[in-house]
């Protein structure tokens, strides 16, 4: 799988199964059970779930070193907005996702650990990203000629940014309800194709772009729901020139701009100029937790028009009870996974320039 989504600052795709252990791993029940007084050291018996991933593989280590430590420069200027807003079940997701894989267990080369799940989290939404990709991808390969639409409405305030979202939501499925009666009666194209709800911001008005990226099977398809959109939506709250179709070239990197799951983390100050040099971007702190905050509930992916076959990918239900382990913990300090008891550490991580000038100089905590 290669690096393809680099340039959107969503970092590197692994294809694994999320391994997670099945109970809380704890530090101190295992060192009451260490025996002492002798040459060995026997740990007691831990049972995993899932297949772990390689910790041969450095690339996919350094890709996830990265992604916490990205994830976790951001979480905790969120949990500050959280706070200062009083929304304890915010506070809580967000310190969720900075435990993620905190704690990790590494045992015969496979690395183990509990992923938080949480949208804002670059480590897990790698993954999901990889599965819908696995998932989809073998789909779009059978369809004629797919295009990818995006549909907005005319930029909003963050005030009204959940209410849009909500609003976007029963369009679609106001859109889809009407072409399956028109298909029914044969006067029309099969509405089929997968989309997902996206959100940009724009640093330079203070505004949110809420927006779906849809994928169709054919240019037919594209331009008719890009005219069931604007007929919904009429000209006082859209613009044709804002509604893009284009055909998809290579059907991954389509796909991957479909997953992308909610909002960039990085963006650009104004993202309608489109020219802006990468070490330019920014985190707006602010925007992005307005974002996540309107997101709640609202499912970002979906299909529509066609069932999916039961997953492809098998769940692997493979679990093993292990003797023979090391324990590692996450230290933000040197930004890697450091053995417990021998101090080294696990992956080569080190931020290259341009990381470090976006985590140290682009997290903008001060524009509301
Ligand atoms: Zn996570």
């Amino acid at each position: 799988m290669k690096n393809s989504n680099q340039k959107n600052n969503c970092y590197t795709i692994d294809f694994e199964f999320i391994p997670t252990a099945k109970k809380p791993i704890e530090r101190e029940k295992l060192d009451t059970l260490v025996q002492t007084g002798t040459n060995i050291t026997r740990k007691p018996p831990l049972e995993l779930s899932g297949l772990g991933s390689d910790i041969n593989n450095k690339s996919v280590l350094n890709a996830r070193a990265k992604r916490k430590l990205v994830t976790n420069k951001v979480v905790l200027a969120l949990i500050e907005v959280a706070k200062k807003k009083g929304d304890s079940e915010m506070e809580k997701t967000l310190r969720n996702t900075y435990y993620c894989l905190h704690k990790v267990v590494v045992s015969d080369n496979k690395l183990y650990g509990h992923y938080c799940g949480n949208r804002i989290c670059t480590v897990c939404t790698s993954i999901r990203k990889a599965r819908m990709i696995n998932k989809y991808l073998p789909l779009l390969q059978c369809w004629e000629k797919p295009h990818l639409v995006t549909l907005t409405t005319k930029s909003c305030y963050a005030k009204g940014l959940n209410s849009r979202m909500r609003a976007m939501k029963r369009a679609f499925k106001k859109i889809l309800a009407k072409c399956k009666k028109r298909h029914q009666r044969g006067k029309g194209p099969k509405l089929v194709g997968i989309k997902s709800l996206e959100c940009n911001f724009n640093a330079t008005n203070r505004t949110y772009n809420p927006h779906y990226h849809v994928i169709v099977p054919t240019w037919e398809v594209a331009i008719y729901l890009k005219r069931e959109w604007m007929k919904l939506w009429t000209k006082n709250f859209t613009n044709g020139w804002a509604q893009d179709i284009r055909p998809i070239k290579n059907n991954e990197e389509g796909l991957i701009e479909v997953v992308k799951y909610g909002s960039k983390i990085f963006t650009e100050q104004d993202p309608n100029k489109k020219k802006t040099k990468k070490t330019n971007r920014y985190v707006y702190i602010s925007a992005l937790y307005n974002i996540l905050n309107s997101m709640k509930g609202l499912r970002l992916f979906d299909r529509f028009g066609f069932e999916t076959q039961k997953d492809k990918i098998q769940k692997v239900n493979h679990s093993s009870k292990i003797t023979n382990y090391d324990e590692l913990s996450y230290c933000p300090e040197i930004m890697d996974w450091v053995n417990d008891e021998t101090g080294e550490t696990l992956s080569d991580f080190t931020p290259d320039w341009e990381l470090q000038n976006l985590i140290n100089h682009r997290i903008d905590t001060t524009l509301q």
